[in-house]
């Protein structure tokens, strides 16, 4: 049946007003119509009999594009407590980057708590992990320090693009950014080495993970390159303990399945199949995976008798020599407010000194509204104690408008 011009000339509006839609989110898209179904844990069946090649506990930074490589070729099962970034505009929005930080919300994306030594922090809770929370900069490892972790440096180089093409974006220097990179060249901390992944000495403009509009992309974006028909994700999927074979005569304890609550507190299990390369990997970052590995009955013995936990396995290591990025700030007030910018430009020095600057402070309308008392963003503005809180806060960050 033959279209009417009008017809016609309406799909040829709609391709145009896509198109707009496509370029007004930034100069790369990577499609995103492969997600598989983001489904809420409680979806999970009773008794289900399904059983996996892999189960990846945490969908974060690391999780996301494990679970979507994994399933190119095997049964994947990817558990996150927390929901989902898309929709979420205090993840998505550049703007909302420090109000985000400081909701307090039990389901937000970030969730704040003070370590044992008194500092302010925050961890992710949300598809996507750090990489919906953090300041969004992006750079490739040292070749120092894949070879001190003992990876395969040829790997290691052959992913970065893979990760590069579909979420990272060069920046569009702000003001503050180029200033930044003047004075940071003034300073000696030299050459510039221009725009570039690599971590080098000197001055350099990485890359982000917001596009133009200040939008951003995540982890989360990577599990669209995955098979949907072998990944199934489950939301507000909570891990609380790694179940075990250790019947007499396994000479050691073998990992076989998981036991998660859902959004509702209900109680489920999901198992690997009988492969015997199936894994369970916990990609559930640096407080969550050493937390599930205790409660789970891995660990330092004493530590987890202390806690009438059954020892699965003695390792002393576990839990242990926990350290975050020591860091220096010095806060610039200026007469009228700068444009917003997270960390673009940064300089390495020769002694491997970090320094990275941020600037402005926003908020959309639909961003989470809520006074959080000495926490609250408008205390934090007006008072010197916002300069030593926010210090603390922002660990990575070390110059700050
Ligand atoms: C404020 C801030 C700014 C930062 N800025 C930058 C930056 O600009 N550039 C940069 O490179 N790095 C930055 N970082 C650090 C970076 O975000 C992290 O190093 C990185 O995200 C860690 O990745 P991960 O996969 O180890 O953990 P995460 O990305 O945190 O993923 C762990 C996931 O596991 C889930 N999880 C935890 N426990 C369980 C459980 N029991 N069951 C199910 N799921 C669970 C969590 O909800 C989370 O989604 C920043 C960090 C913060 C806090």
């Amino acid at each position: 049946m033959a279209l009417s011009r009008g017809a016609v000339l309406f799909f040829k509006l709609l391709a145009c007003l896509l198109w707009l839609f496509e370029l007004s989110h930034g100069k790369k898209q990577f499609p995103l119509k492969n997600l598989p179904p983001l489904r809420k844990a409680s979806s999970y069946p009773t008794g289900c009999p399904a059983t996996y090649d892999y189960i990846v506990i945490g969908g974060g930074t690391a999780g996301c594009p494990l679970a979507a490589t994994l399933s190119l070729k095997y049964k994947v099962l990817l558990l996150e407590r927390g929901g989902s970034p898309y929709g979420n505009r205090n993840v998505s929005y550049m703007e909302n980057f420090h109000i985000g930080l400081l909701n307090m919300a039990p389901d937000s994306a970030a969730q704040a708590f003070i370590s044992t030594d008194g500092v302010i922090n925050a961890r992710a809770r949300v598809l996507g992990g750090g990489t919906c929370i953090n300041a969004g900069f992006y750079s490739r490892a040292s070749s120092s320090f894949i070879q001190q972790v003992g990876w395969d440096e040829e790997l290691v180089n052959k992913s970065f693009p893979w990760v590069e093409e579909k979420i990272v974006q060069w920046p569009k220097i702000a003001p503050w950014q180029a200033a930044l990179r003047d004075g940071l060249l003034q300073a000696g901390v030299a050459p510039f080495n221009g725009y570039t992944y690599d971590h080098v000495s000197g001055t350099k403009v990485g890359g982000t993970i917001f596009d133009e509009t200040g939008y951003r992309h995540t982890a989360a974006d990577l599990l669209a390159a995955g098979d949907p028909n072998n990944l199934r994700v489950l939301l507000h999927a909570s891990v609380h303990r790694i179940v075990f074979d250790s019947r007499q005569g396994c000479l050691k304890p073998r990992a076989i399945g998981v036991q998660f609550t859902d959004e509702n507190g209900g109680h489920h299990q999901a198992f690997l199949n009988n492969k015997k390369d199936s894994e369970i990997i916990v990609s559930a970052g640096a407080i969550g995976t050493p937390q599930l590995l205790l409660l789970s009955g891995i660990g330092p013995k004493n530590h987890l008798k202390s806690h009438n936990i059954p020892v699965v396995l003695h390792n002393k290591y576990v839990g242990k020599g926990m350290a975050d990025n020591p860091m220096n700030s010095i806060f610039i007030p200026t007469r009228s407010p700068p444009r917003q910018s997270l960390i673009e430009t940064v300089g390495i020095t020769e002694e491997g000194v970090f320094i990275e600057a941020s600037s402005g402070f926003g908020q959309s309308s639909e961003s989470v509204h809520c006074h959080h008392g000495i926490m609250s963003a408008e205390v934090w503005h007006q008072s010197l104690a916002y300069q030593f809180q926010v210090a603390q806060f922002f660990h990575k960050l070390h110059i700050t408008l």
